[in-house]
């Protein structure tokens, strides 16, 4: 979950990598958006307040950027701020928006812009509810609510699916699964319990329910939901209850989060092979439906990659990477 110094560090000190870049010319633009709709996003307008109805939209819907289609945010995350603006606590991706000091009309504010194709959508403050505390007041013109049913079909004809599961530090999960051939992304990220938005501090309490998991996309085309699920049983220990290695308490429980039934046979059925060939000990992974995922925050993620020096990673990650590596080599990206 993004906070304000999240936001002032990436103003500060430039954005994170969107997942890929639209660049058009001027003249594209114009002939793409309407007059309004150029006006706000690529000459930096602002719209009249209250003058969208969108303000008032808070049914199960997700928002996308007017000019590339890149989903911007989660009307989970949307709230009634009085502003006149369609007012959002938390973008759907870390790196979904990017972030700009912006020192115009005598005042200084954060500028917020599509990250994938530059478009002006609005400002970030530092007044918005908890626990993130941020207010994305957004032009409603710069936004395209996306029902599910065109999100699905997009989802199809790019044919990635999610699988979202835990086992111990997501450190660790997340560094394994992001060397597999096939997986387009990870995100490291809390599921499983009940608390909305749990920051790191609370899911370490140990009272919110949540695993630490990663949420993995990948092409099926590839690599498909049984060889994910028995990577992930042979590269954490699924046999101690609540604990992996010297980490203690539910948050590193094991644990796979399924879709549908189709993903819970194909778990089960992996477990009871996966008992049979690698541990004496009982598999204790808990299978269960798959609700929602929080992502965690900045800090947390592609963590062993930015940290290798780092202690844990070189105690407790290097070691399992060897063991991945040794038994994955050719599911390894090269
Ligand atoms: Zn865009």
């Amino acid at each position: 979950m993004l906070q304000w110094k999240d936001v002032i560090q990436y103003a500060s000190n430039g954005n994170p990598e969107p997942d890929r870049k639209v660049e058009k010319t001027e003249q594209e633009w114009r002939d793409q958006l309407t007059t309004e709709q150029f006006r706000i996003t690529r000459q930096k307008g602002t719209e009249m307040a209250f003058s969208s109805e969108m303000c008032s939209l808070f049914e199960p819907a997700l928002y996308s950027c007017v000019c590339c289609d890149t989903l911007l945010f989660n009307a989970e995350q949307k709230f009634e701020s009085g502003s006149g603006w369609p007012s959002f606590t938390q973008p759907i991706k870390q790196n979904a928006i990017a972030y700009h000091q912006d020192n115009s009309h005598g005042m200084i504010r954060i500028e917020t812009t599509c990250n994938t194709c530059g478009a002006h959508l609005g400002h970030v403050f530092p007044d918005g509810p908890k626990p993130s505390g941020l207010r994305y007041c957004m032009n409603a013109v710069a936004l395209k609510k996306v029902t599910d049913q065109s999100l699905e079909s997009e989802r199809e004809t790019q044919n990635i699916q999610t699988a979202t599961f835990g086992g111990g530090c997501f450190w660790c999960t997340e560094a394994i699964f992001d060397r597999l051939e096939g997986v387009t992304q990870v995100r490291s990220g809390y599921a499983g319990g009940k608390v909305k938005n749990p920051a790191y501090r609370e899911v370490c309490s140990g009272n919110t329910g949540h695993a630490e998991v990663v949420q993995v996309d990948y092409d099926p085309n590839i690599i498909n939901y049984s060889d994910l699920i028995r990577i992930h049983l042979t590269t954490h220990d699924p046999t101690t209850l609540n604990q992996q290695g010297a980490d203690r308490g539910t948050q590193y429980r094991s644990i796979i989060l399924v879709n549908n039934d189709q993903e819970r046979e194909i778990a089960e059925q992996i477990i009871k092979e996966v008992q049979g060939e690698a541990y004496e000990d009982l598999i204790v992974t808990e299978v269960k439906p798959f609700t929602s995922f929080y992502e965690a925050e900045p800090e947390h993620q592609n963590f062993y990659n930015r940290q290798p020096q780092y202690g844990y990673c070189q105690a407790v990650i290097d070691p399992k990477l060897a063991k991945f590596k040794m038994l994955y080599a050719e599911k390894i990206k090269q």
